[in-house]
């Protein structure tokens, strides 16, 4: 039966969306587990596989050819199994501890939330971090007044993104019945991609994330026509991905919600 009804809940990711304006918390201790075996790799390395589970993400760093070839060159053979497992390992708390850092909403996200609560909206979430790292953040960003219905790592599902586990689990402790009904927003492809999987609506958002990866000081310091081309090439990348609609922020998100009803009122699905 087509649902033509009210959005009834919203699955949010965390760095680069919900908090951490830039998506920076997770950068640094990536580029730290390297370069303590020796090898330096990129930030684009880093930020590349964002949004996945963190050892997903070393696994893909690790099959990047560039960044082989400088391991084999430094280590003399390809990172293994074991390397990748024994970087997740020291990458936990490296995260824990940079994490109550980066905890703070992007501008805006409180009273985004608050008018979403206001027409009876349920706030999810969902991340590539795992549980005890999420609970850090989770802690540390109820300090600063963003407090989730639910949160789900990607530690406590059979994969993180791009799969829809994550996304489907938010929705049963939210208690919500059609996935129709509900909208999934994120910074990175894999973000879209879990909201597509799901059966949601899934909304990129292009200026606070991992795209363009800078703080929000470093990002209101650009030029405004840099500022303009970088939020747009992310834009455009999310789109690609097969975003139903790309804002620049979270707190955009009553609007969001506004036009995502207005699609379901046409007949329209995601
Ligand atoms: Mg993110």
């Amino acid at each position: 039966m087509a649902y033509h009804g009210p959005i009834k809940a919203v699955v949010l990711d965390w760095a680069g969306t919900a908090v951490d304006f830039g998506c920076l918390a997770p950068v640094g201790a990536f580029l730290e587990v390297f370069r303590a075996r020796g090898v330096t790799v990129e930030l684009a390395w880093a930020r590349e596989p964002m949004g996945t589970h963190k050892r997903d993400h070393l696994a893909r760093m690790c099959a990047m050819p560039d960044l082989a070839a400088r391991w084999q060159s430094v280590r003399g053979q390809p990172p293994t199994e074991a390397d990748i497992d024994a970087m997740y390992h020291d990458l936990e708390p490296l995260a824990l501890e940079a994490l109550p850092r980066y905890a703070a909403p992007v501008p805006g996200l409180l009273d985004a939330l608050a008018a979403l609560r206001a027409r009876g909206v349920k706030i999810g979430s969902t991340t590539g971090y795992n549980r005890a790292m999420l609970d850090r953040l989770v802690d540390a960003a109820a300090t600063h007044g963003y407090r989730p219905d639910c949160h789900v790592a990607a530690s406590e599902v059979p994969a993180g993104r791009p799969g829809p586990y994550m996304a489907w689990t938010a929705v049963m402790r939210l208690g919500v019945v059609e996935v129709q009904s509900c909208v999934k927003i994120g910074d990175t492809v894999v973000d879209v991609e879990e909201g597509l999987n799901a059966g949601m609506w899934s909304v990129g958002v292009a200026a606070t994330g991992n795209e363009i990866g800078l703080d929000l000081a470093a990002f209101e310091a650009l030029e405004p026509a840099d500022r303009a081309a970088r939020v747009d090439a992310a834009r455009r990348r999310l789109l690609a991905a097969g975003a139903h609609l790309v804002v620049d922020s979270a707190a955009e998100l009553p609007a969001v919600l506004d036009a995502l009803e207005a699609r379901l009122r046409a007949g329209e699905r995601p």
